[in-house]
């Protein structure tokens, strides 16, 4: 599979400063390895602060040119690196499976998914509309302006190693910022052969730059520049709320997709067919590694036995493998951490009385596999219920009444995404407002879309990607008041 990336030249293992890939400054590397197998896929630049203060002198001074570009120009060359991706799509793919572990299918619809946000911003580039106000004085005129932030500082997480970067970058260029940005070091590979597509798009050199390797370092040398105006990150709410307050310093403007903890609520009156196919959607994507997943399955009494059983058997139905293999729907986790974190909250949840009725364990396949995972019985004390779990386990909480589910859904700090099954169009409309969430899902389990607002609540962030809306983050507005006419 290497092979192929590596035939297509898109086996990137330096950093992108400037246009030039560059080797760590001090020649240090860091391993890239397949959770799959355990082989070492690659050994990446481990670069630190020299190399991310040049990333952002680069993109600082190619800000002064890219900005000034017509919104058609920039629009032309987003809309080529979109193209270069889809006739890629394969060698992407498979770069992803590799370093990552999710099934080719998976993967194939990231590639896909992740174009979206290059292509749809590529075409909100021309429609970066200003204002003019009525004014208050007969002699004046009142105008607002929108123009590009400047600098900014992208950091990744692994579990989505190509969207996550271009639903930042894209919006970043499209409204005529630069960027630097900082993958996940688990899956350098992908954003790296992004990148080398968009040069290849006539994206100019400096435009966007690539660093990994020691993320509090280079994170640290984001946050004190003056000149990175803002900082877009997607990771654990630990990190986000390190970074939010690193940028309260050069007081940058700041957006961050955190954790979650989605609450799905199934309800008597639901279609469990669609219920089923739902939540196993919501659940199991990605092995349970988004933070969009389904963590905790509310499920009302009247049909809590009848969707337990049902879902357990759609549950069996996932098969566990190398993402290589076509037959897979489920690869290994990114790590030993990652299943370790997933037992410490299956033993939480045993210890206080919770049920397995599925799986509970390491898979057979060794490595970071993990056995597809239903709990029964969980309830608000367990780790289950408070935490992402971020593996392929399913708690099922029973509840009683429609305020239950709306209190126990709203019992945590994070508000990222919700799902809610029901065939009541009113129950709909009332539970859809009473949940404290940026996103909701109704008889559907997987919903993002580049043309939709993404982001979440309370703990799970600020701001939105995708969509019109998406542009804002990397705008700031001018006003210009014109007088004595
Ligand atoms: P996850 O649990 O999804 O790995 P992290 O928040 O640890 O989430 O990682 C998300 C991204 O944040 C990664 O690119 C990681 O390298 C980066 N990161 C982790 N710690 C820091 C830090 N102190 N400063 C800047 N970036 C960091």
């Amino acid at each position: 599979a290497m092979e192929k990336v590596r035939a297509a030249g898109l086996l990137r293992t330096q950093g992108l400063i400037g246009g030039k890939w560059v080797d760590a400054y001090d020649g240090k590397t860091l391993e890239v390895q397949n959770p799959a197998t355990g082989e070492t896929l690659a050994n990446v630049s481990c670069m630190g602060s020299k190399e991310t203060s040049d990333a952002i002198a680069s993109a600082h001074s190619t800000f002064y040119s890219w900005s000034k570009l017509t919104a058609n120009e920039r629009c032309k060359a987003l809309r080529k690196w979109h193209d270069l991706i889809i006739s890629h799509k394969e060698e992407l793919a498979l770069l992803m499976t590799l370093e990552q572990g999710k099934p080719m299918k998976e993967a194939l619809g990231e590639v896909t998914y992740g174009a979206s946000f290059i292509e749809y911003f590529a075409e909100e580039a021309k429609r970066i509309y200003g204002d003019i106000i009525p004014p208050t004085l007969s002699d004046r005129r009142l105008l607002v302006l929108k123009q590009p932030v400047g600098v900014v500082g992208a950091i990744t997480p692994w579990n989505f190693p190509l969207a996550m970067i271009t639903r930042k970058v894209g919006p970043a260029l499209a409204c005529g910022c630069t960027v630097v940005v900082k993958p996940s070091e688990f899956t350098p590979l992908t954003a790296l052969a992004a990148a080398d597509l968009a040069l290849q798009a006539g994206i100019p050199a400096g435009a966007v730059n690539v660093v990994m390797g020691n993320a509090p370092e280079i994170g640290d040398a984001l946050l004190q520049s003056t000149q990175v105006r803002k900082i877009t990150f997607t990771g654990s709410t630990a990190v986000g709320k390190t970074l939010m307050a690193g940028s309260a310093n050069t007081v940058k403007k700041v957006s961050l997709e955190l954790g979650g903890n989605a609450p799905c609520i199934v309800f008597d009156d639901a279609d469990i067919g669609v219920a089923i196919k739902g939540s196993l959607a919501a659940k199991f994507r990605n092995s349970g590694q988004t933070c969009v997943c389904a963590n905790r399955i509310l499920v009302q009494e009247g049909i809590y036995e009848k969707f337990a059983s049902e879902f357990i058997k759609a549950v069996q139905s996932l098969k566990v493998g190398n993402g290589l293999e076509e037959s897979t729907s489920q690869g290994p986790l990114i790590n030993e951490a990652a299943v370790q974190k997933v037992e410490k909250f299956i033993n939480d949840a045993t210890s206080k009385g919770a049920n397995i009725m599925l799986g509970g364990k390491r898979h057979s396949l060794g490595m970071s596999f993990y056995e597809p995972t239903v709990v029964g019985n969980v309830s608000n004390d367990m780790l289950l219920f408070r935490e992402e779990v971020f593996g392929p386990v399913a708690p099922l909480v029973p509840f009683k009444t429609e305020e239950d589910a709306i209190h126990m859904a709203n019992d945590t700090n994070a508000g990222l995404a919700a799902y809610i099954f029901t065939k009541s169009i009113t129950r709909s409309w009332r539970v859809s407002e009473a949940l404290e969430y940026g996103l909701v899902g109704v008889n559907e389990g997987i919903i993002s879309t580049e043309v939709a607002p993404f982001g979440g609540v309370k703990q799970s962030g600020l701001g939105r990607e995708g969509s019109k809306y998406g542009m804002d983050e990397y705008l700031e507005l001018k006003y210009i008041c014109m007088g004595n006419l």
